[in-house]
């Protein structure tokens, strides 16, 4: 049952437009049984080479009643080399004995809650990739200061008695939890920058960070030119919690997760938000608007570089590939988030952030903008926006929770994120449409 949900999801990334050149391919495989595996044609009742594919046969039987027990077609090569270089000889013979004359067959893993890929495979054995769960507040409390809360009131809901109450800072890290648990049972070693509700990634949560800054805290703050010299001294004279937040700890704690993320040296990293329709301040009310975007590194103005790190990431990203490998990343993520989460793809028109502050790129959905973790961030990575949270459908399912992960209650939709990100991880590790 796997295996033919495998085969179903890995048919989705051959394009059936490919101009493969059939001929010269075919030239090869008889080239090679006429050259060297079968030169007096003594085997020929166990295959049949056609400028469809490769077929073999059990028996002069099943080929006298054209029962193919596996056929590779052309444009399935790809995948079957892939298949060779990393899966287990095990899954391999299975994989084989099941697949008969029928193409990878995509139409069946519509389903989305589908479990696409048997875990044995071990797909992602050696891969390190990091995970980001957006934002700090675990409560509604931090998440006002934060401003990641949304509380839509009950006279905008139909059909709901109580006002739906969403933090963002939770629904990032049951996402990332769940993301973690399908990567590694890929084989895949995952880091997620922060573990547990209301922690930062330094982590213990705001509360206790204020409790043990001093006054060095913010002079080295100030000197590394992260604070003016007026915050530097308004924090030291009074510890408001919720200007201290803004000003200054949310930036730090940004720039810790690129830290561990950086020195972790992953080969992917995953920054994960759920967004909200910019224009529905205060957000109290729902929007029919729903879009998934990502962004990737890019359009750094020169105002940044007053600072050592912003000129050290310039350097990176004039000299290494990690624009472009960002969006062939995020460019699977969004078509991932499109086809399983069915959010429609953002343009540049549908936000003033998108017009403004964003360049378009050759992905459908994905967006060079220059936040502070697609700078700091090495390598390559995507800054996912899978869907809007105060959109009128999605609210009801995210405040629906009935599922858990490592103690955090969520819901089936917050799952579903998680599989998008995963979908697009695999894909980005399975290289269906070159012919190489
Ligand atoms: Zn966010």
């Amino acid at each position: 049952m796997l295996l033919i949900a495998f085969f179903h999801f890995l048919a989705s990334f051959v394009s059936p437009g490919n101009n493969i050149n059939t001929d010269s391919l075919v030239a090869v495989a008889r080239k090679n049984v006429s050259t060297y595996i079968d030169l007096n044609n003594s085997l020929s009742a166990y295959y049949s080479i056609d400028n469809k594919g490769v077929s073999i046969y059990e028996s002069a039987n099943s080929k006298l009643n054209n029962k193919v027990e596996c056929k590779i077609f052309w444009s399935e090569l790809p995948t079957f080399k892939y298949l060779l270089a990393t899966v287990s000889y095990d899954s391999l013979l299975n994989i084989f004995k099941n697949k008969g004359d029928k193409k990878f067959d995509f139409s069946a893993a519509k389903n989305k809650n589908e479990n696409l890929v048997p875990d044995t495979l071990q797909l992602l054995k050696g891969k390190k990739i990091a995970i980001d769960p957006g934002h700090i507040s675990g409560d509604m409390e931090l998440g006002k200061i934060e401003y990641k809360y949304l509380r839509l009131k009950k006279d905008s809901l139909k059909g709901i008695q109580t006002p739906i109450e969403l933090i963002e800072g939770n629904l990032t890290l049951a996402t990332a939890h769940f993301l973690k648990e399908k990567l590694e049972s890929q084989g895949a070693t995952v880091l997620l920058t922060r573990e547990k509700s209301g922690q930062s990634a330094f982590g213990i949560s705001y509360d206790e960070w204020l409790k043990s800054a001093n006054n060095k805290t913010f002079e080295d703050a100030y000197a590394n030119k992260e604070i003016t010299l007026e915050e530097k001294n308004r924090f030291i004279k009074k510890r408001n919690r919720s200007d201290i937040f803004q000003t200054y700890f949310k930036f730090a704690d940004m720039r810790e997760r690129a830290l561990k993320i950086n020195n972790f040296h992953p080969d992917l990293a995953l920054v994960v938000h759920y967004n909200v329709n910019e224009k529905n301040i205060p957000w109290t009310g729902v929007t029919p608007k729903n879009f998934c975007m990502t962004f990737v590194p890019g359009n750094i103005k020169n105002e940044y570089f007053e600072k050592l790190e912003n000129r050290l990431e310039l350097l990176r990203l004039i000299i290494t590939n990690d624009i472009e490998s960002s969006i062939a990343l995020s460019s699977n993520v969004t078509a991932s988030f499109e086809k399983v989460l069915q959010v429609p793809l953002a343009t540049k028109k549908d936000a003033e952030y998108l017009e403004k502050e964003s360049l378009e790129t050759k992905g459908d959905g994905v967006f060079i903008r220059n936040l502070a973790l697609t700078r700091l961030i090495h390598g390559t990575m995507v800054y996912g926006e899978s869907l809007y949270q105060d959109n009128e459908k999605e609210c009801k399912l995210l405040s629906e929770l009935t599922t858990s992960i490592n103690g955090i209650s969520t819901s089936v939709r917050v799952k579903q994120v998680a599989n998008a990100y995963y979908d697009a991880i695999l894909r980005y590790y399975l290289p269906m449409t070159s012919n190489k």
